[in-house]
């Protein structure tokens, strides 16, 4: 059966590399994923499969039933683009200027179409219900994901699969782990307020850049000194503003002679327990009110959950490792892979019904494919895509 769905793979490749690089060259963000959505829908209503569009705003489902099966399960793909701008020179480049396909999407997509038009050719041998799931907007807050879930993306699946292409491991291979796999990816925003004044008379002012500074070295010691040094977690400060410089500018034209009445902070929290997640809130706010008070500044914290954890469950992890191992052999399974502290929103399914998500392998030394998901420069070797549906199509069929 390997060698079979590894042919079926390969009879297919060209059209999906196709597919996913006539995705690749109209990125679109969000949930305004028209395009793409319209190419995944009118893909498998091709084939005979029932399609619903709409769900989740944008995203399309179709469900592949088999006579007698009494299981379903879902293989879910995102198909958003980031707004960033490509800075590769491939042919299939993004025609569209600060919009590209840096995570990958436009293969997960051009994958799942694939693994739907080989399902339907192997149809006979089908004994689980099968439900493709293509969402809209992973990479944008709130996520596609729980939109998706409410317009019954969910309803009647017993387990469901996700995977990633990810350029640090080599095509060819698959990784994974069990339970929690991709953090939580929280953000918080802190203004800071004091009384501005002549800097030259500090002693009339409540100076916010100076609390703000006690805070966000203080903010270093959350993880060193509240987190379980055996837990996981990152705290990270990425915005720090005060004065009144145009930041494009540098600090030409700024007064250098005032202290500015606020300064506004930012970042990041990533956890992968949810005991971690809250202690590390606490803190933060705990810190920030103890130095505002000691200083008679007032502050607002405005903490958002992210995405929560994506979690492996059993026993989706052990049918997911056997496929892969059954595909490409203990050496090219990356097992158990250390968790990873990037987001995804695949997380809000494995919150409610048995899943596993993999990564598989995209990157190609010898081509120089290694950027990172992200990265302006980021691609994936096309061949990961048969991998990827490899992979699908086997759990599909046990
Ligand atoms: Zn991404
Ligand atoms: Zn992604």
């Amino acid at each position: 059966m390997k060698d079979l769905i590894f042919e079926q793979c390969h009879r297919h490749f060209n059209d999906i590399v196709t597919i996913r690089r006539d995705i690749h060259q109209y990125p679109e963000l969000g949930f305004d994923v028209h395009r793409t959505a319209g190419i995944a829908a009118e893909a498998l209503q091709e084939l005979g499969i029932s399609v619903k569009t709409g769900i989740g705003r944008t995203g399309v489902i179709g469900d592949l039933e088999v006579p007698g099966a009494s299981k379903r399960i879902a293989l879910r793909a995102d198909m958003d683009a980031l707004p960033i701008q490509e800075l590769t020179d491939v042919p299939y480049k993004s025609k569209i200027d600060g919009k590209a396909h840096l995570c990958g999407h436009d293969a997960h997509t051009a994958m799942l179409i694939g693994t739907a038009r080989i399902l339907s050719e192997l149809q006979s041998n089908l004994k689980t219900h099968i439900r493709f799931v293509f969402q809209p907007s992973e990479e944008a807050l709130p996520g596609g994901a729980p939109a998706m879930i409410a317009d019954g993306a969910l309803e009647d699946v017993d387990e469901i699969y996700g995977i990633h292409v990810f350029p640090l491991y080599t095509v060819g291979e698959y990784a994974t782990c069990p339970g929690p796999m991709l953090a939580q990816s929280d953000t918080f925003q802190i203004t800071l307020t004091g009384t501005g004044g002549h800097a030259a008379f500090p002693h009339l002012t409540v100076d916010p850049i100076v609390i703000g500074a006690q805070f966000v070295t203080a903010a270093q010691s959350i993880i060193a000194r509240n987190v379980n040094p055996l837990d996981s977690a990152v705290v990270s400060i990425t915005q720090l503003h005060g004065g009144d410089a145009n930041l494009q500018n540098g600090l030409a034209g700024a007064a250098f002679n005032v202290i500015p009445p606020r300064v506004l902070i930012g970042g990041t929290v990533r956890t992968l327990q949810k005991t971690v997640q809250t202690r590390v809130q606490e803190q933060l706010e705990s810190l920030l009110a103890g130095f505002a008070n000691a200083h008679n500044a007032t502050y607002t914290f405005d903490y958002q959950e992210g995405y929560p954890v994506t979690y492996n469950h059993e026993p989706c992890v052990t049918t997911a490792v056997d496929t892969a191992r059954g595909l490409v052999g203990e050496d090219n399974l990356i097992f158990p892979v250390p968790p990873i502290l990037g987001g995804e929103d695949f997380g809000y399914y494995s919150q409610k019904i048995p899943a596993c998500f993999v990564m598989v392998g995209a990157g190609n030394e010898e081509k120089g494919i290694v950027n990172m998901c992200h990265h302006p420069q980021f691609d994936i070797d096309e061949t990961c895509m048969v991998y990827g549906m490899a992979l699908l199509v086997n759990l599909a069929m046990r």
